[in-house]
């Protein structure tokens, strides 16, 4: 009886036919317009949206932030809440900021010969990805590490290593993670562009590129302050990683002479890069694709506007800033400083 009930049921109607909805078409970010993108390092003191209105107001189409203290370990308190992240990608589409750049604690070292602090800075990158996913980051960027006691090709592999333990079990979507070339201080790898590349060419199945800082390249000895000198630092990135995995350029000009291998960042146009340095690297094509970031320092007032517009003044835009920008940072303790003092953890009052 089953079966004849089931006969009768059989006929075929095409308008039944399961037709799978078409994926949506990706939605295209208003920030890949194309338009050249100049972006600082803002500061999310306070509420992490407002670092968002802080770049916007300064005249900066892009930015890059930190994701939680830069300096302290993640003790697992870093987390950003769905609604803070909601809230801090919902600004971020109406203000039409991008790319969004998120710059890793810089006590991350994966390429640490300490286990213990290896582990740390594993568990500490993957929580990095963790919320550069939560706040829909376009790059993460990483410094390559420090080999310290190691000799440089078991730290690159380290570095390798941790990459790809830092990665597991998540979906990286479209973020990437860029590799920072380095200032060469110390036993820092990454000063040089074959470095970079073993790591990348070490994790084929992450999506790795570089970001390259004017001020390290300079301090570890790349002549970039001549149109030849930017050639040939242009032929040399293209020769090793390629250029197309350059997807940021953090701007800073450089208060140490070439090849110090001592990073400080200098005003743009005030240091021992120069201005024409920097209005060849805006304009010049194989970096078109790039972001350009300040990471500048702000000892008065202003100065984070003043360099924000001398970027865009370069390019041959007037842009000018409508926000109040952000408070001098506090200088780097001298080395005979009252370091207690300034190791002190501040306490918000009351609290
Ligand atoms: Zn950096
Ligand atoms: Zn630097």
């Amino acid at each position: 009886m089953a079966e004849e009930n089931h006969r009768v049921a059989l006929t075929y109607d095409a308008s039944d036919e399961y037709r799978p909805e078409p994926p949506p078409a990706p939605e295209i970010p208003a920030w890949k317009d194309g338009s050249i993108r100049i972006g600082i390092h803002t500061s999310i003191a306070g509420d992490i949206a407002q670092a968002l209105d802080m770049a916007a107001g300064l005249g900066a189409n892009a930015l890059q932030i930190f994701s939680s203290s830069p300096r302290m370990w993640d003790r697992g308190t870093s987390r950003v809440s769905e609604a803070d992240a909601e809230r801090f990608r919902t600004r971020r589409k109406e203000l039409a900021l991008g790319p969004l750049v998120i710059h890793s604690n810089y006590l991350i070292n994966l390429a640490s010969p300490n286990p213990v602090l290896r582990a740390r800075s594993v568990q500490a990158f993957h929580q990095e990805i963790v919320r550069a996913l939560a706040l829909g980051a376009d790059y993460l960027v990483l410094h390559p590490g420090s080999a310290l006691g190691a000799d440089r090709a078991s730290a690159i592999a380290a570095v390798v290593q941790g990459l790809k333990q830092a990665a597991r079990g998540l979906k990286l979507g479209d973020l990437r993670i860029l590799i920072e070339n380095t200032a060469g201080q110390g036993s820092c790898l990454g000063s040089n562009f074959g470095e970079l590349k073993e790591i990348i060419d070490g994790c084929p199945e992450l999506p790795l590129g570089v970001c390259i800082d004017t001020a390290h390249l300079f301090a570890s000895g790349f002549d970039i302050r001549t149109e030849a000198g930017l050639e040939a630092t242009l032929q040399e990135i293209e020769r090793t990683i390629g250029l197309d995995r350059v997807a940021v350029v953090h701007m800073n000009d450089s208060k140490t002479a070439l090849g110090s291998r001592v990073d400080r960042h200098e005003h743009i146009g005030k240091g021992k890069i120069g201005i024409d340095a920097f209005r060849r690297i805006l304009s010049h094509p194989l970096l078109a694709h790039c972001a350009f970031i300040l990471e500048t320092p702000i000892d008065k007032p202003g100065d984070d506007k003043r360099n924000v517009a001398a970027l865009w003044r370069l390019t041959g835009r007037v842009v000018r800033a409508t926000g109040t920008g952000m408070k001098p940072r506090p200088k780097k303790k001298a080395a005979t400083g009252r370091a207690g003092a300034a190791r002190r953890p501040k306490r918000s009052r009351g609290k």
